[in-house]
């Protein structure tokens, strides 16, 4: 029996095995001879953990509502699921290999292992730092912080998670945030700027640009122009990467560590990459961003294709929706920008209402077949997100 093998249990993990189940599915309605190829495909999902994390809502105060059990997506599309780390890929002989020692056979391999922060480990008192990478790391700030109001925050890293982090922290403390950069939201680019900027200042988040954090120690930071601030916290955010597993398969890595594939998401001739471990062509300028909004559409072509291609379906190529990005900034709402200038289409209370939107669009369906399998053929979704005049419009 044809066995796809699917490395992850993030957004593109879940939506490669989804992906891989409709075009079974596909296969099976499509007449006899797919009936019978879609009857013999297994589909195995193997991650350590047991509920998918929406990390875009690790900045909540209750992260573990950020969370959905795996098996309750899984198990109506017929997926079996092994809870392990893999630890190698032998592309050879075509076996995965968990921590366990299991080896588990595939006939074809989705990678689809994410990214993780990697905090300077060299930095005196980098074990005192916290983050909301994880969802262990989102739990520990806020076990920390809890019934401390009026905490001495600061927040190392001005981009996409740090602002929001910022901004979060901001509710019941004071919060420093600092950037090697020369503007705050530098990855952002100029386009949402004067918007993040208002925001901050309406937050009361002081900024302190040009620096780092040089040390952490019981209740202060050290930073790099040499001031020594109070710190209950130090959140750390910048330098996410992908995986180790995408160095198993190719040599030629992007600079944030991932593996290179074609539209069809193939980065080997048995091996596919999803989410923030692949590094796949957007246009003509762009690759991907390590989003979730580019891991959803990338797991359901790269699963689906790669069931595809020992049913005799034809495969997908990956053609994303319009960019956008939906910038969390707490009391002061949110910012939504489209295209890769940034433009910004809502600020403020409009902001903050596409965020909602966001957040509840991300989480995916449940307990049914139908939905998950309509859900994962449904692969580019320009939603109209407007803020909330234009909606109620
Ligand atoms: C705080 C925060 C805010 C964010 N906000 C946004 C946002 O507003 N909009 C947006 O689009 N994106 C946002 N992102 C990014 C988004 O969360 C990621 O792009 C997305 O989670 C990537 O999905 P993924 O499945 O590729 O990887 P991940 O979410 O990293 O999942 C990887 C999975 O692989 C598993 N895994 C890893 N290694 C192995 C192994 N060796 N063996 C087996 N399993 C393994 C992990 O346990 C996990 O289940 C945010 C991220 C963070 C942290």
């Amino acid at each position: 029996m044809n066995h796809v093998v699917i490395i992850g249990g993030g957004f593109a993990g879940v939506w490669s095995a989804a992906g891989a189940a409709l075009a079974r599915r596909k296969a099976a309605e499509a007449g006899e001879a797919g009936a019978e190829a879609g009857a013999d495909l297994r589909v195995t999902l193997v991650a350590p953990n047991d509920e998918l994390v929406l990390r875009p809502r690790l900045y909540e105060p209750e992260p573990d509502r950020a969370t959905v059990a795996l098996d309750r997506i899984l198990d109506p599309i017929g997926v079996a699921r092994v809870r392990a780390t893999v630890t190698a890929v032998d592309t050879g002989r075509r076996v995965v290999v968990t921590d366990g020692g299991t080896e588990i056979a595939y006939d074809r391999l989705v990678l689809a292992s994410g990214s993780r922060l990697v905090p300077p480990a060299d930095l005196p008192g980098a074990e005192r730092l916290f983050d909301i990478d994880t969802l262990a790391g989102a739990r520990r700030l806020t076990a920390h912080l809890r019934g401390r109001d009026g905490y001495a925050a600061v927040v190392v890293g001005a981009g996409f998670v740090g602002l929001e982090a910022a901004s979060e922290l901001a509710a019941r403390g004071r919060v420093l945030l600092v950037d090697t950069a020369e503007t705050v939201g530098e990855p952002l680019g100029p386009g949402p700027r004067a918007a993040i900027e208002a925001a901050l200042d309406e937050l009361g988040v002081e900024r302190r640009l040009r620096t780092t954090v040089t040390e952490v120690g019981d209740g202060y930071a050290v930073l790099s122009d040499g001031d020594r601030v109070a710190a209950d916290a130090v959140v750390w955010s910048t330098g996410i990467r992908a995986g180790e597993l995408t160095r198993q398969l190719s040599d030629d890595l992007d600079h944030l560590g991932r593996v290179p594939v074609d539209r069809w998401l193939r980065a080997l001739p048995e091996v596919f990459a999803a989410g923030d471990a692949a590094a796949a062509p957007y246009d003509a300028e762009h690759t991907v961003m390590q989003a979730c909004q580019h891991a959803t559409p990338l797991g359901k072509v790269a699963g689906y294709n790669a069931a595809a291609d020992l049913l005799g379906v034809p495969p997908r190529p990956f053609t994303p929706a319009p960019y956008v990005t939906c910038l969390y900034l707490g009391a002061a709402g949110g910012v939504f920008t489209r295209g890769w200038d940034r433009k910004v289409m809502a600020s403020g209370e409009g902001g903050a209402y596409v965020k909602e939107q966001i957040n509840g669009y991300i989480h995916p369906p449940v307990d049914d077949a139908g939905e998950i399998l309509a859900a994962a053929d449904q692969v580019y979704i320009d939603l109209p997100f407007y803020p909330r005049e234009e909606a109620a419009a």
